[in-house]
């Protein structure tokens, strides 16, 4: 009776906007190089991520909570201008 079963076929991650899960493919990885949130599309770059649905909601809630600083422990603010452009570009 081990309780493991075979269900974690897709790894769920929460969004830093609305709090809510949602599975690692539908959310956006973001990381941060010097200071700078990065879009992370393609899941490679080395490092602490933080996910966000890609949409403009959850992104700007995610700035206005200050859950990026928050997530990667960074001491002062972080540039979210070029992510955040990003996210407008990808959504609809
Ligand atoms: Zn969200």
């Amino acid at each position: 009776m081990s309780g493991r079963t075979h269900a974690r076929v897709c790894p769920e991650r929460t969004c830093v906007g609305c709090r809510e899960r949602a599975a690692k493919s539908d959310l956006l990885r973001i990381v941060v190089i010097e200071g700078e949130c990065v879009p992370d599309d393609r899941g490679t770059l080395p490092g602490r991520g933080a996910y966000v649905h890609p949409a403009l909601v959850c992104f700007d809630l995610a700035v206005r909570r200050r859950a990026f600083p928050r997530a990667f422990r960074a001491q002062g603010p972080l540039d979210t201008a070029a992510a955040r452009r990003y996210v407008e570009q990808a959504a609809p």
